[in-house]
């Protein structure tokens, strides 16, 4: 009997423990590569939701960049970039402007809804019948308006998702009541996403998938890829602190670091990380069965199986600055607005904690085969949305790796589309 053919996967994010699973499945080896544990990085403490259509309309648009200059100059807005880091995201941000015009914006919404169509579809093909089943809910989600001319102004994106095919019901306070009974009676209006999932603990889903990697014969090395070692036939080994370790493919989904591992590839890319916290209220249980986001302010709270998490704001800064905690400052304020029985802040246990949303300036992530080498492939870049598109891009990278045709249009995702990035 021959031996499987291995795939080596870099990143033990969502993204590259779905890829490894999914691969598995395809009849290969796999080993994953990370410096830390799986589930650690950016995939830890999102704010867990599983989003289908509901997301398929990207941020970059005409009316996010009129509100930029106001949202810099408040400390508690949703955005923010440290001023030193500025001169080099411009570049970045001529680019993300480049895709904010109508006709540019729904090309690339249309190319993201072909994933996002599917996302609890391919939850189900990787976890039904495993553990991880646990913890793939559908549930919907919520964005709630307290304010009836906020909600008017998003009539235009409600109409934008309905023309992606997206399920959207307009709900009045009585129904919002209905569906989440802890919410305050202030909120009048709601766009409720049937279709939209979560997860109670995106770091329990994702290590509950790398557990079934493991069980199904996959190893888990943990080393920090340094850069790899390059012959005419491909990839051949990753550099690490130790000793090198021989490839005979491999998957790069490193997530927001996958940018330099790219760039050592041949590829350049502009990938940045957009910023993101989170706090936690420990052992706050406030009944809530959906991911609910604050239409009026951009702030998401989701009920996990240890607390209450609430999440949000974008802050554009180098992957090495630590983080500035104080942008969380304003969460419990903001939360208890929407919870009037939540305890105050004193009265909870709170954690903070920051992650890095590896984002494209089109708002589609890298899906793809390398020009450059024969045995890689490219998973990465899935900003907002990575928990989401965990699976999907697994099952995607599955196919690729295998020959076969995956039945998708995927030239929006090729990493060739940045060949002009010379950065
Ligand atoms: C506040 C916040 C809320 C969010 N909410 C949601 C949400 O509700 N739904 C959603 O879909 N998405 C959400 N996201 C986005 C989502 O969390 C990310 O898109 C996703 O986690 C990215 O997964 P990943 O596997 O690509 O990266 P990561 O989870 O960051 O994994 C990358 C892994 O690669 C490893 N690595 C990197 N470089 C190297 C190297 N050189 N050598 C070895 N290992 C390396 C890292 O250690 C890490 O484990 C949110 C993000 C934030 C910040």
């Amino acid at each position: 009997m021959t031996a499987p053919r291995r795939v080596t996967v870099v990143g033990a994010g969502i993204v590259g423990v779905c890829c490894a699973r999914f691969l598995q499945r395809a009849g290969f080896a796999v080993s994953v590569v990370d410096r830390g544990e799986p589930g650690r990085g950016t995939s830890f403490g999102n704010l867990g939701m599983l989003c289908s259509l509901d997301h398929a309309l990207p941020l970059a648009s005409m009316a996010v960049l009129a509100k930029v200059p106001r949202m810099l100059l408040d400390y508690d807005s949703p955005l923010a970039i440290r001023g030193r880091y500025l001169p080099r995201l411009l570049p970045w941000f001529a680019r993300f402007a480049a895709n904010a015009p109508e006709a540019a914006r729904m090309r690339n919404a249309r190319a993201l809804a072909t994933l996002l169509e599917d996302t609890l579809g391919a939850y189900r093909r990787l976890t039904d019948g495993s553990p991880a089943a646990h913890y793939v809910r559908r549930e919907g989600s919520l964005t709630v308006y307290a304010s009836a001319r906020r909600f008017a102004q998003a009539a235009g994106e409600r109409a934008r998702l309905r023309s992606l095919g997206t399920r959207v019901e307009e709900l009045d306070g009585n129904e919002i009541r209905q569906l989440e009974p802890a919410l305050h009676r202030r909120y009048l209006h709601a766009t409720w996403f049937p279709d939209c999932g979560h997860t109670p603990d995106p770091y329990l889903l994702t290590r509950a998938i790398a557990d079934e990697v493991r069980v199904a014969g996959g190893e888990f090395l943990e080393a920090e890829v340094r850069g790899f070692d390059l012959g005419a036939d491909g990839v051949r080994a990753l550099r690490t602190g130790g000793a090198p370790i021989p490839v005979e493919r491999l998957v790069v989904a490193a997530g927001a670091w996958s940018g330099e591992l790219a760039r050592a590839l041949g590829s350049r890319v502009p990938l940045e990380s957009e910023r993101g916290y989170h706090s936690m209220l420990r052992g706050v249980d406030t009944g809530l069965r959906r991911p609910v986001t604050n239409g009026d302010e951009g702030l998401g709270i989701t009920q996990m199986v240890d607390g209450l998490r609430i999440g949000g704001s974008v802050e554009f800064a180098s992957l090495h600055a630590p983080p500035d905690y104080a942008r969380t400052r304003a969460f419990h304020r903001k939360a208890r607005a929407m919870l009037p029985d939540l305890p105050p802040e004193s009265a909870c246990e709170t954690s903070r904690w920051m992650g890095f949303r590896p984002s494209l300036p089109d708002h589609l992530p890298v899906i793809g085969a390398s020009p450059h080498h024969r045995n890689l492939w490219f998973a990465f870049g899935h900003q907002h949305l990575g928990l989401s598109l965990g699976a999907r891009t697994g099952e995607l990278i599955a196919a690729l790796v295998a020959g076969e045709n995956p039945r998708l249009e995927l030239r929006p995702f090729r990493i060739e589309r940045f060949r002009s990035w010379t950065r």
